[in-house]
C-alpha cells in the first residue's frame, strides 16, 4: 500500500487537492490572450499577499536561490558594496552567491538562533558615510534555525542612519504564512517561492520589486539574462512573457492564492501562529527548547528544536523516514545533528500536526531518548483545544 503522510520538513510543503487540480491543465499557447487571462490574477494576488502599493511583480521559473540572484543582479554591479548579517544557512547561502557575483559583502557575524541585529546593522550603515553600502540583505525567516528577523527594525534602522541603501528581503518561508509589509517596511525587494506559503511544487521564485530598486535596475550592470527584469517587464506589457512561462505552475498559484484569500490572509497568519505555538509547546514539554533565542524570535512556519547532550537530531529525521514514512527537516551547517527542524507551515490542520509530533516522540522512544510517550502530543493537545481555531476548509 502506498500511503502519502503529511510532510513536516520547511517547505516544499503540502499540498492542497484543489492546488493539484489546478495546475493540470492542457497546454496552453502562451502567446495567447488565455494566458494574460491566467497570470493578471496571480499577479495581482501577489501584489496584495506582499502588501504593495507600488513597484512591480515579476514571477520567473526559477526558485528562491534564483529569486536572490535577480534581485541581485537587476540591481548592483560588480565590486558594490553589500551589507548582511550571517545568521544560520540561509543568510549564509546568499552572501555566498553574493561573493560568486563579484560583490564586497560587509558581513555582520551573529551567532544562530539570533535574527539579524539592528543595533550593529544601524552602526554599519552610520559608518557609512560615504554611502559605499549598496544594499541591505536580510532573510526575513531564516529556515535553518526557525528564527525570524525585524524587518520593520532594519527599515528604521536605514531611516535613523539617513541611508539610502535598498532593503532585499528573503521572505522564502515566511511570505504566505506570516505577515508581510512590503510597503509599510520599505522593503526594496521581497523574495519568495512557490513551494513553500504558496503550497505549490517548487519551480517559481515570486518577487516584489519596489520603484526604488527599478530605477537601480537602470544602472545595475552584473550580468543578467534569464532572470532580466527589464525583459520581464516589457514582455508582461504586451500580455506575455519573454521565454517559455511554466503555465501549470501559474495557474495553480491563482488557485493558491484564492484559496488563501478565501481563508482570508490574517487568519491564515494566525492559523500558522496557533500551530507554532502548539509545536513550541510541545517542545517544552519534551523538555527541549526552540534554536530561536528568545520569543520574539520564534518562526511561525518552522521550529528548530534543540535536541537534548548526546543525541543526534538527524537520526530522528531519518528514523522517521524509514520507519514512519514522515518527513522532518534535519539540521544545516552549524547545527547538524544539534537540531531537527518541524516544518509547520502551509497547508496544515491541527490534527495533521498532531500526528507528526506523535511521530517524532515515537522516534524519541525508539531512540531511547529520555521522553515520555505522549507528553508533547498531550501539550499540545492542551493547548490547541482551548484556543481559538479556524478549521481547515477541506474539499
Ligand atoms: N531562503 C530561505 C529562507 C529558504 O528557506 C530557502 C529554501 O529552503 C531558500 C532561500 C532557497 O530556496 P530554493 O531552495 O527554493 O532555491
Amino acid at each position: 500500500m502506498s500511503t502519502h503522510n503529511p510532510v513536516f520538513i520547511p517547505g516544499p510543503t503540502n499540498i492542497p487537492e484543489e492546488i493539484r487540480k489546478a495546475c493540470d491543465i492542457p497546454t496552453l499557447d502562451h502567446r495567447s490572450p488565455a494566458f494574460a487571462r491566467l497570470f493578471k490574477p496571480a499577479v495581482a494576488g501577489i501584489r496584495r499577499v506582499l502588501a504593495m502599493d507600488q513597484g512591480e511583480i515579476i514571477i520567473l521559473p526559477s526558485t528562491g536561490t534564483g529569486g536572490w540572484e535577480a534581485a541581485i543582479t537587476n540591481t548592483l554591479s560588480s565590486g558594490d558594496k553589500v551589507l548582511a548579517p550571517r545568521f544560520g544557512m540561509f543568510s549564509h547561502r546568499w552572501i555566498d552567491l553574493c561573493q560568486r557575483h563579484g560583490l564586497d559583502v560587509q558581513i555582520i557575524e551573529t551567532p544562530w538562533g539570533q535574527g539579524a541585529p539592528l543595533a550593529e546593522i544601524e552602526a554599519a550603515l552610520r559608518a557609512d558615510s560615504a554611502h559605499e553600502i549598496k544594499a541591505v540583505l536580510a532573510t526575513h525567516n531564516e529556515t535553518a534555525t526557525g528564527v525570524r528577523s525585524d524587518i520593520a527594525g532594519i527599515r528604521r534602522a536605514l531611516d535613523a542612519a539617513g541611508h539610502p541603501a535598498l532593503l532585499l528581503v528573503d521572505g522564502v518561508s515566511s511570505i504566505g504564512s506570516m505577515p508581510f509589509d512590503m510597503a509599510g517596511w520599505g522593503v526594496d525587494i521581497a523574495v519568495a517561492g512557490s513551494q513553500k506559503g504558496f503550497m505549490l511544487p517548487a519551480g517559481l521564485a515570486i518577487l516584489g520589486v519596489s520603484p526604488k530598486a527599478l530605477n537601480a535596475m537602470e544602472k545595475a550592470t552584473l550580468p543578467r539574462t534569464f532572470f532580466d527584469f527589464r525583459d520581464m517587464l516589457a514582455a508582461y506589457a504586451a500580455g506575455g512573457y519573454p521565454y517559455t512561462p511554466a503555465v501549470g505552475l501559474i495557474a495553480g498559484l491563482a488557485k493558491a492564492i484564492e484559496m488563501l484569500e478565501d481563508e482570508g490572509l490574517e487568519n491564515v497568519y494566525a492559523r500558522h501562529h496557533r500551530l507554532a505555538e502548539a509545536t513550541r509547546r510541545a517542545v517544552a514539554a519534551w523538555g527541549m527548547r526552540p534554536c530561536a533565542a528568545t520569543p520574539e524570535l520564534y518562526s511561525d512556519t518552522v521550529t528548530a528544536v534543540v535536541v537534548p547532550e548526546g543525541c543526534n537530531g538527524t537520526d530522528l529525521v531519518q528514523l522517521a523516514a524509514s520507519k514512519y514514512g514522515v518527513a522532518f527537516g534535519v539540521g544545516l551547517g552549524e547545527v547538524a545533528g544539534k537540531v531537527f527542524r518541524i516544518g509547520h507551515l502551509g497547508m496544515l490542520s491541527d490534527v495533521m500536526l498532531l500526528s507528526g509530533l506523535a511521530t517524532a516522540e515515537m522516534c524519541m522512544a525508539d531512540l531511547g531518548w529520555d521522553v515520555q510517550l505522549g507528553s508533547g502530543v498531550a501539550a499540545a493537545q492542551e493547548y490547541l483545544r482551548n484556543s481559538a481555531g479556524v478549521a481547515l476548509a477541506r474539499a
